[in-house]
């Protein structure tokens, strides 16, 4: 969601938007991360180059090939860059329509650029710490240590799985606990970062270290708790150091849903993490949940409310907060085919009626932005002029305005880089439709860890699984 930022970032900084119209003075425009890394295109025009993947292992690569090319004419410069594994330059790649606009494909521009770019894996032994502490951040003068990257689950919705597989951990006594003391000069707040903190195999040694009484007076967070990891070692050690809640993801309270999005989790171990939560002296049990995931009924978000009114009931002295928000598809997962519920709101509404009553405290993530994530996620290159237009009014209402105005090419403000002529396709297809399986994806020419075919295995099996017995 922070591309029209990205936009007002260059302009102030009075780099010209278009990575074409860049000339031989102006820098580089580069970018990263999990958002680029899965699906580039809507914001590949803006860049000359993108990496793919793990910075531990891309950067020292960029780096070095920045310093040997100083001197080239730009589109050199570039074209040696598109030969490093993981260095994806966008303006070296061209989308093909065909009349009805449909994508087609996304070639190299000649054939001394590659034909697919291979997303980037680090496979060392350490995982990154904070190197500046500060009570300037959003999470003021905490000391952050990556305990473990990806998650081994597979929840067929599930980005921060999918795409950066190999589920890693560091060694807890080589690495881990030299980055906490490092940090623990600097602070007393110490935050645990992951996907899947607790699957660490030896989170619990981690634990026994971090509860000594000299750590009396640090204070614990973790990011995510995988439910069925939680006892009531665990519950106390983290309530003795500060923590007032944890957070556990459920997805949904329907054994069926969770079936069929492969979340290992079942209703015993939901309830026997709020008894420990309870027992271990913490104040509060956050539940994240989704709505709108693929097959689900109305019994199903039927089945979420029943499940949080009966934790209710058995864990009466926990704050219980379910955080919700909407299914939205994610590039390289099994459910990227899929679109967002165009009702998943009511479902939302439905969960506000039945919980807020009853003292649950309800934290739905707004539907329309939902709905905005899908469209990024899912679109191509067509999108970028729609980006660059609402960079001055980033509301949803501009956004949904200014798409259908060139979508129907009667819009009255300048498109500064018409990408193609070809048509953008419908809102709806895009953000609501389930797409065919023979479909030309936008991020075709990005290679994930988990083959395309294999995903589509594990859509079929999660769909295969759709009349499991809740
Ligand atoms: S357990 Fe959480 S992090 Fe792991 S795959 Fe499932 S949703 Fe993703």
């Amino acid at each position: 969601m922070d591309g029209p930022i990205l936009l007002n970032l260059l302009e102030e900084q009075h780099i010209p938007l278009w990575s074409h119209q860049r000339g031989e003075k102006d820098p580089l425009v580069f970018g990263g991360g999990p958002v680029l890394t899965a699906n580039p295109e809507p914001l590949a025009p803006f860049l000359d180059v993108v990496l793919l993947g793990d910075g531990e292992e891309l950067l020292p690569n960029f780096i070095d090939t920045i310093q040997e090319i100083r001197g080239l004419q730009r589109s050199e410069q570039l074209l040696h860059l598109a030969q490093i594994p993981g260095i994806y330059v966008p303006q070296l790649y061209e989308p093909k329509f065909s009349n009805k606009g449909e994508l087609l494909d996304i070639e190299p521009i000649n054939s001394n650029v590659p034909r697919s770019i291979t997303k980037q894996t680090w496979l060392g032994n350490t995982l990154s710490y904070s190197k500046i502490i500060t009570p300037d951040s959003v999470w003021p003068n905490i000391h952050m240590v990556e305990v473990a990257r990806s998650c081994p689950e597979l929840c067929r919705f599930c980005l921060a799985s999918y795409l950066t597989l190999p589920f890693r951990s560091p060694s807890v006594t080589n690495e881990l606990i030299p980055a906490i003391e490092k940090g623990m000069k600097a602070t007393n707040r110490i935050g645990l970062l992951g996907a899947s903190v607790t699957q660490h195999p030896e989170f619990a040694d981690l634990l026994h270290w971090l509860n000594q009484d000299k750590f009396n007076n640090i204070h614990l967070s973790i990011s995510s708790i995988r439910a069925a990891t939680l006892d009531l070692h665990m519950a106390k050690v983290l309530a003795n150091h500060g923590s007032k809640s944890i957070t556990i993801a459920i997805e949904s309270g329907s054994e069926r849903m969770r079936t069929v999005v492969n979340k290992k989790l079942r209703e015993e171990e939901i309830f026997a993490a709020a008894k420990y939560a309870q027992e271990g002296g913490l104040k509060g049990l956050k539940l994240y949940g989704m709505v709108g995931l693929p097959t689900e009924e109305e019994e199903d978000v039927e089945a979420t409310a029943e499940l949080l009114l009966r934790l209710k009931k058995e864990s009466r002295k926990l704050h219980l907060t379910l955080g919700v928000s909407t299914f939205v598809p994610k590039a390289h997962t099994p459910f990227q085919w899929h679109g967002v519920e165009a009702k998943a709101d009511k479902k939302l509404k439905l969960l506000s009626k039945k919980l807020k009553p009853k003292g649950i405290e309800l934290r739905p993530e707004s539907f329309r932005w939902s709905v905005l994530q899908a469209l990024i996620s899912r679109s191509d290159r067509r999108l970028a002029p729609v980006i660059a237009l609402v960079r001055k009014e980033n509301t949803i209402g501009n956004w949904k305005r200014v798409y259908q105005a060139i979508r129907q090419g009667n819009l009255s403000e300048t498109i500064e880089q018409p990408i193609t002529t070809a048509q953008l396709p419908s809102w709806d297809e895009i953000v609501h439709q389930e797409w065919d399986r023979s479909r030309t994806l936008p991020w075709e020419h990005i290679q994930g860890p988990v083959k395309p075919n294999l995903l589509l295995d594990h859509q079929l099996k999660a769909l295969n699984q759709k009349n499991s017995k809740n």
